[in-house]
């Protein structure tokens, strides 16, 4: 029973979801509120971590399912992690004292679709990032030019006063924005033109990302030291994650696929020859044996037609096919027919009637989606409810 579901909302995602669904939607959100993307998110991009944090772990998550987020602030379990640490955790950034060293990891997000993660493809990523000035190698401006900054006096910062209320002063300390912290500068004919002072100018860079049959969404690949340079550190990795879209036909489930595939009534009574194309576009035809009977939401399977094996890709997984039989619909058949295919159908068990029992008429049900409260309470009270809430509808 799920009393609290704010940071299931945040995330997006149901209270049942599974663990899987729950790292997608973190991935997701966290690559999009990233403070690399956007700057004016840094509170959505916490909220989102604090709930990632709690949900990708089963102790965490079973103690916030029953007694909310007080429970978690009560048992001290309260994210000790910061934002970014989860982030970096997630995505495989260094830990902190690697980042003392290393300049910062970039990650973006690669959309794949599902044929290309079937053949492999090769995918060309134009990525702007920032490398050494060749001008000045990083210096900044002529050798042995720097000099004390004079606004800040060398100490990189600066000191406001400023009065808050009657006898109350309050200083305030930021960045020397001269130097940009830096306590050193070049004076205007000393400093690099190519870069302006900053040591590091910006450049395109082309990545030729290599996705090979079989990875998988969520797979990251790594460009190591391919991250924007800084003099004096080694620079960071670039990490591209893969992002599977959705295909119209197939879905993923590990290494097997699985699709839905409609029968008409007399398919799945009398036999069926039906074709089906694959990722790689070759068609494969399937057919029952007479005599068979398909039923509705029957699964069948083909051998070695599903993923490629990453690294193993002449290794398959299954090709799973889920049966939506459809029946015909109502009045399809003229009633003085009706005996002809009652005649060939296997036949129906009598009832026994009789004058104490009830004649009672039978409804229609309507499916309620759109009361959405209604529904969230029927789901709490009773784990088995349908999730729309099912009502009777007199005509
Ligand atoms: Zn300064
Ligand atoms: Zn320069």
């Amino acid at each position: 029973m799920v009393h609290e579901t704010a940071f299931y909302d945040l995330l997006g995602v149901s209270p049942k979801a599974s663990a899987d669904e729950i790292k997608k939607a973190y991935r997701k959100l966290a690559l999009k509120y990233h403070p690399d993307k956007n700057p004016n998110e840094g509170e959505k991009f916490k909220l989102i971590s604090q709930a990632y944090e709690v949900l990708s772990d089963p102790k965490k998550r079973d103690l916030y399912d029953h007694g909310g987020e007080q429970a978690i602030k009560e048992g001290g379990m309260s994210g000790g992690s910061s934002p970014m640490d989860i982030f970096n955790m997630f995505f495989g950034g260094g830990g902190r004292m690697q980042r003392e060293r290393k300049g910062k990891n970039v990650v973006h997000q690669l959309s794949v679709s599902l044929e290309e993660m079937y053949n492999g493809s090769t995918r060309k990523l134009g990525l702007q990032k920032n490398v050494i000035c060749e001008k000045c190698d990083g210096y900044g401006g002529k050798k042995g030019a720097l000099e004390k900054c004079a606004n800040c006096k060398g100490r990189g910062v600066q000191v406001k006063v400023q009065q808050i209320g009657p006898g109350m002063i309050q200083q305030i300390q930021s960045m020397c924005p001269d130097c940009q912290g830096q306590g050193e500068k070049f004076n205007s004919k000393d400093r690099c033109k190519n870069c302006n002072g900053h040591k590091v100018e910006r450049q395109k860079k082309i990545l030729e990302v290599h996705i090979d049959k079989g990875m998988k969404d969520g797979q990251k690949i790594t460009f190591h030291g391919e991250g924007d340079q800084e003099p004096g550190l080694e620079p960071g990795d670039v990490i591209i994650v893969l992002d599977q879209k959705d295909h119209p036909v197939f879905q993923r489930q590990d290494n097997d696929l699985v699709m839905r595939m409609n029968l008409k009534l007399v398919e799945a009574l009398c036999g069926f020859r039906k074709t089906i194309q694959t990722l790689d576009n070759r068609t494969l035809i399937i057919s029952t044996q007479p005599g068979e009977v398909i039923k509705h939401n029957d699964f069948k399977c083909i051998q070695n037609e599903g993923m490629p094996l990453y690294r193993d890709p002449y290794e398959k997984g299954q090709l799973i096919i889920q049966f939506q039989v459809e029946f015909p619909d109502k009045h399809w058949l003229p009633e003085h027919l009706m005996f002809q295919l009652e005649r060939l159908l296997p036949p129906r068990e009598d009832v026994m009637i009789t004058d104490d029992m009830e004649e009672v008429d039978l409804c229609d049900v309507a499916v309620q989606s759109h009361q959405k409260q209604y529904s969230r309470e029927a789901y709490e009270e009773d784990e088995d409810a349908p999730r729309g809430g099912v009502q009777c509808q007199t005509q």
